[in-house]
């Protein structure tokens, strides 16, 4: 065993909405329905339940089995002891995010709903001030966005903000690789395995197909519903990103214009994804969604109101209507500017990078504990190739537990 034990462990990761550790009586009944568990090797998700139990703080840092579950919420459904340990896995998530987030503004958003809450009228209402001073002439004789916020001045906010927070969400990312590669004892991985491994990131980043092995039909469902919402903001993304000057038009160009039905199809995922996960939660009918924090509503409930306000952009444009077409437009990119500002290097939108990382960092030790078995020397020097002190006593697999995960996916 290595590392500190921190026995208010539990008591930090519950802040986060953990499930009922303190009930867990470790019968392994969530290991045996997990779909992840076999895979892994290891006894999870009971494993990550009993590390919070002893305290094992540096154990569950440099793990990345929590990113691999999906929230099926097989294994709470099956608890004897109402510990919901699919709750725990998501809390381990968000505590994990925090961890890797060197602002510490992640934990604080997680923790104090309110925090996150005041965070995002802030920036809505310092987008709104910026518009207020910084627009263009109001046309009102017809609609003229591009003279009102002119296409290149919103560029260039655009990208300077993006690389604002890609450079936070990247820098946290290596944060978490430096983690879980063993941080000062790292392996001495070839580049080669590192280059070899990047397509399981891209198959993994965009289909999140790993969601599929969960065995529940319902579970499928959310899938393809991430699936569609997934594809819905990657699809707002470049024409935002990339293609501003060729999206944000006066010109209206027929209905089966690319440009038109690329905005459409956005709007329709992005409307239609975000409705039946609120529904969902709405209903409570899983036990995913029993139990929802402020940030799960907030982060879904932006996502819905960008699409519906961008539609209103929309239709006013369309019916000649200026100035609620310029307002509209305004609030529209308020809301998307506290979304991606709060959400993308601080909150839920960050597992969309953690989750395909953590599968292709675990294919990289994967390939790397072959290659070493051929080429011993590749071991550091003072630890073993692979800690397994993170590992209870009782719970040690045949196998390597991170390693073993991808077997069946390199
Ligand atoms: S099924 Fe419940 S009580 Fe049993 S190990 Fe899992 S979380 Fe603990
Ligand atoms: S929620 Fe599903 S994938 Fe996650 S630990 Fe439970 S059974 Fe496994």
């Amino acid at each position: 065993m290595t590392g500190v034990v921190n026995p208010n462990l539990h008591r930090e990761v519950a802040a986060y909405g953990a499930g009922n550790v303190d009930l867990c009586m470790n019968c392994g009944h969530c290991t045996a329905v997990c779909s992840i568990s076999p895979e892994l090797g290891t006894a999870f998700p009971r494993r990550i339940i009993h590390l919070l139990q002893v305290g094992r703080e540096e154990a569950l840092t440099q793990t990345v089995e929590p990113w691999l579950c999906y929230y099926c919420g097989d294994c709470s459904e099956s608890c004897p002891r109402d510990a919901r340990p699919s709750d725990t896995m998501m809390a381990a998530r968000r505590w994990l995010t925090a961890r890797y987030d060197w602002t510490r503004l992640a934990g604080i958003f997680y923790r104090f709903g309110w925090v996150q809450i005041a965070a995002i009228l802030l920036v809505a209402l310092v987008v709104m001030a910026a518009f207020a001073i910084y627009h263009g002439p109001v046309v009102t004789s017809h609609v003229a966005l591009n003279t009102f916020a002119p296409v290149a001045g919103v560029e260039l906010v655009d990208r300077i903000a993006a690389g604002i927070l890609a450079f936070l969400l990247i820098s946290n990312a290596i944060r978490m690789a430096w983690s879980f590669m063993g941080g000062s004892q790292m392996l001495k991985v070839p580049v080669r395995i590192y280059a070899q491994q990047v397509p399981q990131f891209i198959s993994h980043y965009f289909t999140q197909r790993r969601w599929r092995r969960c065995s529940t039909a319902p579970s499928r469902k959310r899938w393809m519903a991430h699936l569609l919402l997934f594809s819905g903001y990657v699809s707002m993304q470049i024409l935002v990103e990339l293609l501003l000057g060729w999206f944000q038009t006066d010109t209206v160009y027929p209905f089966y214009y690319p440009q038109r039905l690329w905005g459409y199809y956005a709007a329709a995922t992005l409307l239609y994804g975000t409705g039946y996960f609120l529904v969902s939660r709405w209903r409570k009918l899983k036990p995913m969604h029993q139990t929802s924090e402020v940030s799960d509503w907030l982060f879904v409930g932006l996502i819905f109101l960008v699409a519906l306000t961008g539609i209103l952009v929309h239709i006013f444009r369309l019916s000649g209507l200026p100035l609620a077409t310029y307002i509209t437009y305004a609030i529209h990119l308020a809301i998307a500017a506290s979304l991606i500002a709060i959400f993308v290097p601080f909150g839920k939108w960050s597992h969309l990078l953690y989750r395909p990382l953590a599968l292709y960092l675990t294919a990289v030790k994967q390939a790397a504990a072959a290659a070493l078995a051929e080429q011993p020397d590749l071991a550091p020097a003072e630890e073993p190739a692979v800690p397994d002190g993170d590992v209870p006593d009782g719970d040690k697999p045949d196998a390597i537990p991170v390693i073993a995960v991808a077997t069946e996916e390199v």
